[in-house]
């Protein structure tokens, strides 16, 4: 069988079902496949445990795409992220750093959200939109492309020939593959657990990010949970450390945790199982090819310090989906292509090298490395203006 289709998107995560929906809202037919059906339920088997904290510039992207209303009820927001040093002898806070929205806006710097639930609401915004057809339990098995189409044959049989197709399948994108394009990546020996805890001292919708050795244990408000307060905590160690706290019983585990905290939230319960997330840093040569554009992570991967990996991939949609509502009839077209790969892969590429740094300074083991580290914290964070641009570069504000 043969269909066609304005825009073809390969992967349908958090990334691949957010641009169905912005780009069915904009007007454009989009067929979306996924072998993996999305998981919208907490307790379901396979739920992605994470969340995603949405900086100020996503939300403009979730509004048109229409997500944004369904999402705003559930959203817990972040007004404070705060940056604590323990790289001290005992694993006591040593330096702790506000770094406050207020200083540069009305707004907070984002809101969170559990991953299962962003699922939930996009696939039934999606199915509002008639021209918007998600088929889950289906992959890409080829693609072809040629100057004026890209021919897709699905695990299902089906030929679709897509104006545009849009690569949002993962790191390991089969379609970047099939496009020839290749990547650089960095490997930290590092793995990321993450899970949800209760806690008896509320969080007041401050983020924060604890650093000792290991990489950094960060906290990120959620909405409370049975009356007691709540939160997301991804947790970055290397990968023997990460494997040995994932199968720790709970009690010995919560013991942990309370430690590596530095006791800030008091005893911290365990709600959720523990998940864990490889680390690495990758960025793919180039973000296009003839009738493709790679999106969120078959274009970037980052390690999860300062919620910029989705963040990346929300910026990446609202530039596709503006140069395509600017010349609709050119969609997919080299002029397009390139200049997304122009304005993206820039930015991109100064994002991943600054994570990577960042993730390197907290990884530290060695006692007067980690002392620098803290006195550099101290002394960016005393000049204002300083602090004041790194929030809005943090943000992706200009
Ligand atoms: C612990 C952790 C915490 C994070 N926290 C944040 C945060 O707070 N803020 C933030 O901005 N980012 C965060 N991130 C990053 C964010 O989670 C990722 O950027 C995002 O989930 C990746 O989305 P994706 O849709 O690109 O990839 P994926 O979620 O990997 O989706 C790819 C999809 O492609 C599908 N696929 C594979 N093969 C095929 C095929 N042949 N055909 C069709 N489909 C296929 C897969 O089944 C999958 O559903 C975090 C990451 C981690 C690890």
């Amino acid at each position: 069988m043969r269909e066609t289709t304005d825009i073809l998107i390969s992967g349908g995560g958090v990334a691949g079902l957010t641009a169905a929906a912005a780009f069915g809202a904009a007007g454009f037919r989009v067929t979306c496949v996924d072998p993996a059906p999305p998981v919208t339920g907490a307790e379901e088997d396979g739920a992605d445990l994470r969340t995603t904290a949405f900086l100020q510039p996503a939300r403009a992207v979730l509004e048109a795409a229409g997500l944004w209303e369904r999402l705003a009820p559930h959203a817990a927001a972040l007004k404070v992220m705060r940056i604590v040093d323990a790289g001290g002898e005992a694993p006591e806070p040593r330096i702790v750093k506000d770094f406050d929205a207020a200083e540069i806006g009305e707004e907070p710097f984002g809101w969170n959200f559990p991953n299962w639930l962003l699922r939930r609401e996009t696939v039934a915004r999606i199915a509002e939109l008639p021209n918007v057809s998600f088929r889950p339990g289906v992959a890409t098995a080829r693609v072809l492309t040629r100057t004026d189409a890209a021919l897709v044959t699905l695990s299902d049989g089906t030929t679709v020939s897509a104006r545009l197709l849009v690569a949002a399948d993962g790191r390991a994108s089969p379609v970047r593959e099939a496009a020839g394009i290749g990547v650089k990546n960095t490997r930290y020996g590092q793995k990321a657990l993450a899970f949800a805890v209760t806690h008896p001292i509320p969080h007041d919708n401050v983020s924060t990010e604890i650093h000792r050795t290991g990489g950094p244990f960060t906290l990120v408000p959620l909405p409370d949970r049975d009356g007691r307060p709540c939160s997301a905590i991804v947790w970055m160690e290397t990968g023997p450390e990460v494997l040995r706290l994932a199968a720790l019983p709970v009690a010995e585990f919560e013991a942990e945790m309370l430690a590596r905290s530095a006791g800030l939230f008091g005893p911290l319960t365990l709600v959720t199982r523990r998940s864990v997330w490889p680390i690495i840093s990758q960025i793919a040569d180039r973000f296009e090819a003839e009738r493709i554009a790679l999106l969120a992570e078959a274009a970037h991967v980052v390690p999860p310090i300062g919620a910029q990996g989705l963040n990346m991939s929300l910026a990446d949609l609202a530039c596709l989906v503006e140069l395509a509502k600017a010349a609709p009839d050119r969609l997919g077209e080299r002029a397009m292509l390139l200049a997304y790969h122009r304005r993206r892969w820039p930015e991109v590429k100064a994002r991943v090298t600054g994570i990577d740094l960042l993730n390197r300074t907290s990884m530290l083991g060695a006692r007067p490395l980690r002392d620098l580290r803290a006195g550099a914290l101290n002394a960016l964070y005393s000049l204002a203006p300083v602090r004041r641009t790194l929030m809005k570069a943090g943000l992706g504000m200009r």
